[in-house]
């Protein structure tokens, strides 16, 4: 049977630290369709446009017609355990260190035949299963087998662990705990049970609403810190960094104008100084610390959150600067997450709607609360996923730029969000 997560042991600093070993991470073009959908937490397969037939793995032609025209599908992942086997050996270092490990072969309903980790509270086959799309620490999909019945966490299961980044007992810092995000996400952490919890406020000689209350929370450790001031970024780093599991930027400057109202370059500087060299600041500086500690297991660091916005994907022209500097952040997370897999470091980035707070007060509702916002980090953590569209417009808007974003431009510039 699994157990569930207990707090880590101390590492013992006389031992060296490991070094990362990763997954097999190569996957053929077709194949990651299926890494597509479970960054965002989704089972898709691939289906022949011609006779319907299902495909798995996936492939260039369709074994049943030989068509090469494909779509991915969400499927759901019920299925029977045909028959199931622990693994010994491997010639993979990765595996090797992790043996034994429980592996599986899974009918789905929807015909696929799959091979699947089992998570140790699945029964031995023949039994009902649930099948879950994850990325492993080199960022690729796997699959997994959970029982078919009741709520099962990864996270119990040793092995399956690897695919998720629990923050229970863990050390997280949050860039910026001044503003209703970052609180809410610190409140949210304090119910996971995180282990330290320290948050950045810039302009430390002034309070802010919330300090108190903070201040008073026992895992929480107030930290000054500007995003904007390299020099902070680099000492609070040298301070902390060896510890960092999972960082969380919500640092954020946002103000409501495009380019016609307003005449300057200070304030989108502003927002460039703080959404987009913000973030290279805190790369640099926690990047390097960070990824030397991604084997160390239940001590390694395993997260880097960003909070970008779904303005991110395209210009919202009244929020026109905003959505240019978050773009700009978009694709330097994109680098990120490129040069952290190597360690196993997952980088989740988020792309909420319009947040209900005063620079969104012009947007009509519905809008995002940070509370719900603070959630899907949590469960992104826990999930294991890499891509978050939290709430209706910003899942609404993924999915209009998905299908075309020439039309989704075009309904932007007239302002129909
Ligand atoms: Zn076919």
């Amino acid at each position: 049977m699994s157990k569930p997560l207990e707090r880590p042991r101390h590492k013992n600093p006389i031992l060296r630290t490991r070094l990362p070993t990763l997954p097999p991470g190569g996957r053929s073009r077709f194949a990651l369709g299926l890494t597509a959908a479970a960054a965002c937490g989704r089972l898709e397969l691939q289906f022949c446009r011609d006779c319907g037939a299902v495909q798995y793995p996936a492939r260039e032609a369709c074994h049943c017609c030989l068509s090469d025209r494909f779509a991915w599908r969400p499927v759901d992942g019920a299925g029977e355990l045909l028959a199931d086997t622990r693994i010994h050996i491997s010639q993979e270092l990765f595996f090797r260190e992790r043996a034994p490990w429980r592996m599986g072969l899974v009918r789905l309903d929807c015909g696929a035949t799959v091979v699947a980790h089992l998570h140790e509270d699945c029964p031995a086959a023949p039994a009902r299963v649930r099948v879950v799309a994850g990325l492993d620490r080199a960022g690729q999909a796997v699959l997994a087998a959970l029982p078919g019945e009741g709520e099962t966490a990864m996270s119990d299961d040793p092995l399956l662990r690897e695919l998720t980044c629990d923050p229970r007992f863990r050390k997280v810092l949050v860039t910026d705990g001044k503003t209703a995000v970052g609180q809410a996400i610190i409140n949210r952490l304090v119910e996971s049970g995180a282990d330290i919890i320290w948050v950045g406020y810039s302009e430390p000689w002034k309070k802010f609403p919330g300090f108190d209350r903070l201040k008073a929370i026992p895992q929480v450790k107030l930290m000054p810190l500007d995003v904007t001031d390299s020099v902070a970024v680099r000492e609070l780093a040298a301070e902390i960094g060896f510890r960092t599991d999972i960082l969380i930027n919500t640092a954020e400057f946002h103000r409501a104008h495009g380019i016609a109202e307003r005449a300057g370059v200070e304030v989108a500087r502003a927002e460039m100084d703080v959404n987009y060299f913000g973030l290279l600041r805190l790369a640099q500086e926690f990047g390097p610390v960070m990824r030397s500690r991604g084997a160390d297991g239940t001590n390694g660091a395993v997260a880097w959150v960003n909070l970008l916005s779904i303005f991110a994907l395209s210009n919202y022209p009244p929020h026109g600067t905003f959505s240019a500097s978050k773009a700009a952040a978009l694709s330097l997370a994109q680098c990120l997450r490129a040069e952290m897999p190597p360690a196993g470091i997952r980088v989740i980035n988020l792309f909420p709607g319009p947040i209900d707070d005063e620079w969104n007060q012009l947007i009509l509702p519905p809008k995002l609360a940070p509370a719900a916002l603070a959630t899907s980090v949590v469960n992104a953590l826990r999930d294991g996923i890499e891509d978050v569209y939290p709430g209706d417009v910003a899942q609404d808007w993924f999915q209009r730029w998905r299908d075309n974003p020439k039309a989704l431009e075009r309904e932007l510039a007239a302002h129909q969000f």
